[in-house]
């Protein structure tokens, strides 16, 4: 503080007593080194992402072939319906493309990077859905089949930098004709969410809409440090929903559990409250918990790999839904586990991501142990069809990971994310080679050696 006597009040030089504006100096003091020290945590994320963004392939996709066609089960006003999800072969998300995009986020290993696809090719990829040319398989295809419609294209499909209006415009006009299909869903970010789009889809498609945002977090700091979503005024999301109910579509959340930097009770907290804000502040119709897995070349990947991050349990989900409708003192909320379905793969993988699958499939996904990781798989696909958290409070604790889980939610770190980050990628590690063990109330439960990242 001293250097800094010439700008104090007269407190300081001694002329008197203003402690009222000695305390809005501090604070204000303390909100600038805040921002500061907010600002280069920032940096530090976004740097070590765009180190990772640098190692992705650029893979010579097709433009005209489609990246992925998949078939699975929905819920969809009271029954299980079928639903196909399309995945355009697309230009990649913009936020990807500028600032190395989310960090639980690959998406972009599955778009061509140096290519660009034009409105003639994706007319050329949407074409093969509708004729079923696109199938790889024996056998038959008809959009009619499907009361539920995915269209993705691994970004915002509001986007006219990433899909142009004229395109948009074209898939939903030829989706008017198939009376089969009830719901059409979508993905976007929110500040893509504008009105001049919506018109643009509303004009030739009279049926069900609902646009996928994601939210991640209603946390600042947790959406903007550990999501790195790039979103930073939280207003946004709101409009979103606005606009899409002027115009009579759906606004579904996606909430992130678990991004990296926070302990396991942490991300069951931020998950509770912020799928409660996106509900009564924002006014999403439905909220979909996205557990996080792990893709190549993400920072959550990179973080696994270095042994500071383990992908969510699944006993947590438990925690999340009860949370949730305690909060909303509500059981039957539109709330889905997303990323748990019997899938069947009809066509579009150019198997260059993990097991020969599509380029942006998982390695790893939210689990417990080996021995009943499937048995609550099952149970999460149960709920998916009901939204009823009796099809998850039936499962039995396991004997051999329950107690565990118990414990790791006991693990808590006093430091403050800010401070998280700097340790991890802030500090000018020579070399450090730590034996951390986190001793819990019950058990010993993990060992690690930590400082593989060195940065000089
Ligand atoms: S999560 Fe969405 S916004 Fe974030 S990088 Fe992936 S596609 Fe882009
Ligand atoms: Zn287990």
């Amino acid at each position: 503080m001293n250097d800094n006597n010439k700008d104090w009040p007269e407190l300081v030089s001694g002329r008197g007593s203003h402690l009222a504006e000695v305390k809005a100096y501090y604070g204000k003091y303390q909100d600038n080194k805040r921002k500061e020290e907010f600002a280069h945590a920032l940096q530090l994320v976004e740097e070590k992402i765009k180190a990772l963004r640098n190692k992705t392939p650029n893979l010579p996709y097709s433009k005209t072939k489609l990246a992925e066609v998949e078939i699975n089960k929905f819920f969809y006003e009271g029954e299980t319906v079928d639903r196909v999800m399309i995945v355009l072969r697309s230009n990649g998300c913009q936020h990807y493309k500028k600032n190395g995009g989310c960090s639980m986020c690959a998406h972009l290993n599955g778009s061509p990077l140096m290519d660009k696809i034009t409105h003639a090719n994706y007319v050329e990829q949407w074409n093969s859905v509708l004729d079923g040319s696109f199938i790889e398989k024996e056998g038959s295809f008809n959009l009619n089949d499907y009361p539920v419609v995915c269209v993705y294209n691994l970004g915002s499909l509001l986007n006219e930098e990433e899909i142009s209006k004229e395109t948009i415009k074209y898939i939903f006009s030829t989706l008017n004709e198939y009376k089969g299909v009830k719901k059409v869903i979508i993905e976007s970010r929110a500040e893509y969410v504008k009105e001049d789009m919506l018109k643009v889809i509303r004009d030739v498609y009279d049926g069900v809409v609902e646009v996928g945002i994601g939210v991640e977090s209603t946390n600042k700091t947790i959406r903007q440090l550990c999501h790195h979503k790039d979103i930073d005024d939280d207003s946004i999301f709101k409009d979103a929903c606005d606009a899409l109910h002027k115009f009579n579509m759906k606004a579904l959340a996606y909430v992130n559990f678990k991004p990296i930097f926070l302990t396991e009770q942490e991300a069951i907290s931020d998950a509770i409250s912020t799928s409660v804000d996106c509900f009564k502040k924002y006014g999403f119709d439905a909220v979909s918990i996205e557990p996080t897995s792990l893709q190549e070349n993400s920072l959550a990947n990179h973080m696994y790999i270095l042994g500071q991050y383990r992908v969510p349990w699944l006993w947590s989900l438990r925690d999340i839904i009860h949370g949730i409708y305690d909060r909303l003192e509500k059981q039957d909320l539109d709330i889905r586990l997303g990323g748990y379905f019997d899938e069947e793969v009809l066509s579009g993988s150019q198997g260059t991501g993990f097991g020969d699958r599509n380029e942006i499939f998982p390695h790893m996904t939210s689990s417990n142990c080996s021995h009943c990781t499937q048995n609550f798989v099952e149970h999460i696909k149960k709920f998916n069809m009901t939204y009823d958290v009796k099809d998850l409070d039936e499962v039995e604790p396991c004997k051999y990971c329950y107690s565990i889980w118990q414990d790791t939610k006991n693990i808590r770190d006093s430091r403050d994310i800010i401070q998280r980050i700097d340790d991890l990628f802030g500090r000018k590690w020579y070399s450090w080679n730590l034996d951390v063990e986190f001793v819990t109330k019950n058990s010993s439960i993990h060992s690690n050696k930590l400082g593989i990242d060195m940065k000089i």
